[in-house]
């Protein structure tokens, strides 16, 4: 659906992407993550033709975009929904006109905007406040407009820009359902560029991580979680905890479909002490991580011979 190859951009001389590759599937939600100023946001405009790139390939929906003249990417664009942090709604105008405005500005007809204004309004729940002015709702609210006229010229893309990030976590969390819904109902593909980790957990199915420009890691949520590579390691911080200083400490993730009760096993069979534990749901299996401190330093090897036994790979000894 789209694909980037080698995509670098300057601005004002400083290489802000530099070369970026990347594939993003049909009809997955894929999140970008990054720390602020890696580039997410211009690769996003990138991708929906809102800024020129310098060399490099990019490609969406099989178009090059770079082979596009002004009138063509115009046309492009009307194939990609954006939403942004600050919902950039017309403020004066009510629910309905600032859902209605992109099929007027295409000469849409009267009925066929009313008919899909009041389908979208329905889809993100603002039936109710279809007459109340933008600037009347709430920031929820604001954002549950802003995908419904992100999605008025029927997209094939939506690309989100930190679209939860402003809201408190009750709003953030019913968008992100809002997406998924639309994600999967719809089967537009989804590219969300998010600082929020809990947003890539909960709905994201692929991944990457931009690091000063770069791809450093991409690949499926859950396995970057439990792979922990340096990229995200840096971004999440070392969220150190306080271990025994005496015996081995073992970090063990594992995906819990795979090995249930990973946990009892190990309390079962050998001398150990479990030091941290959280289960985490993400949008297709559940990750349990689990800090053990193995008592005798001699028990360490007895341990990870056991752990590769019942197909544990993602585990390290901390502190080595
Ligand atoms: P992110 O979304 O990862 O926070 P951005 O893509 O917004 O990063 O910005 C990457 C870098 O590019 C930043 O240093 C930013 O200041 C710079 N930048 C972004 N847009 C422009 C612009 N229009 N002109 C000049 N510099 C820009």
């Amino acid at each position: 659906m789209i694909k980037i190859a080698a995509l670098k951009k300057q601005y004002n001389s400083t290489e802000i992407l530099k070369g970026i590759d990347l594939d993003i599937d049909k009809g997955k939600i894929f999140g970008i993550i990054g720390r602020s100023g890696a580039g997410k946001s211009t690769l996003l405009r990138c991708i929906n033709g809102l800024e020129k790139y310098d060399s490099g390939y990019l490609e969406v929906n099989g178009i090059d975009i770079k082979k596009l003249n002004e009138k063509e990417l115009r046309m492009f664009r009307r194939d990609v929904g954006m939403i942004f942090q600050h919902f950039s709604l017309i403020t004066r105008a009510s629910v309905y006109d600032n859902i209605a405005f992109p099929m007027q500005c295409w000469h849409y007809n009267k009925k066929e905007i009313d008919e899909r204004v009041r389908y979208l309004i329905d889809v993100v729940g603002m039936y109710e406040k279809m007459n109340n002015l933008a600037r009347d709702l709430s920031g929820g609210q604001k954002q549950r407009v802003a995908i419904a006229r992100a999605l008025s010229m029927n997209p094939k893309i939506l690309l989100s820009d930190e679209a939860t990030s402003a809201l408190d976590p009750k709003n953030s969390e019913s968008i992100m359902e809002l997406l998924n819904n639309i994600n999967k109902s719809m089967g537009i593909t989804v590219v969300l560029v998010t600082h929020q980790m809990n947003v890539v957990k909960a709905i994201c199915d692929d991944m990457a991580i931009i690091e000063d420009g770069i791809v450093k890691d991409k690949g499926i949520v859950e396995e970057i979680f439990i792979n922990q590579p340096a990229s995200l390691i840096n971004i999440l911080g070392d969220n150190k905890i306080l271990l025994p200083s005496s015996g081995k400490n073992i970090e063990i993730m594992y995906k819990k479909d795979d090995s249930n009760n990973v946990i009892e096993k190990l309390i079962r069979k050998f001398n150990v002490n479990i030091i941290d534990f959280i289960m985490e749901d993400y949008k297709n299996c559940i990750i349990g991580k689990v800090i053990i401190n193995v008592i005798n330093n001699n028990d360490l090897k007895k341990v990870e011979e056991y752990l590769k036994s019942i197909n544990i790979e993602n585990y390290k000894v901390l502190g080595e």
